[in-house]
């Protein structure tokens, strides 16, 4: 079997590590010069044009700043789906897509916490995966 055909594919290849739990963590940009925290990791800051920009592991909980809900999506995409902005805890404001109950979806503002799951088909059928982020059930 070709080790490389079951490799799973990302979205945005390099931006999520995981622990030795498999709990996923967004790897971002700390421009060194000015200390702007930016997901992806750019190679310039947009902030004081520095090209020092270091890895950073970003929080893994926010809240949800806002979302749309799509109807009319992309080949090989799913339909309807949530895309989001979430602040993270970090400060890093983040746009992924929310896995949420679209019939009742959460208020702003909503703890949410960062998956990894399925954003869309290539067109040879291959899953794509990506950064999510899902609503945090409060324990009560
Ligand atoms: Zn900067």
């Amino acid at each position: 079997m070709d080790a490389a055909a079951s490799e799973p594919q990302y979205a945005l290849p390099g931006t999520i590590s995981f622990d030795e739990k498999k709990a996923p963590r967004l790897m971002g940009g700390l421009c060194a010069q000015c200390g702007a925290k930016v997901f992806p990791k750019p190679k310039i800051c947009s902030g004081c044009w520095s090209s020092e920009q270091q890895d950073l592991a970003l929080a893994t909980r926010g809240t949800l700043y806002s979302f749309s809900i799509v109807h009319a999506a992309r080949k090989g995409w799913p339909s309807p789906y949530a895309i989001a902005y979430v602040d993270l805890e970090d400060g890093v404001r983040i746009c992924a897509p929310l896995d949420a109950d679209l019939a009742n979806p959460p208020p702003l503002d909503a703890p949410v916490e960062l998956i990894v799951g399925p954003l869309r088909a290539n067109a040879d059928g291959t899953q794509v995966l990506s950064h999510r982020f899902k609503p945090i059930k409060e324990a009560r």
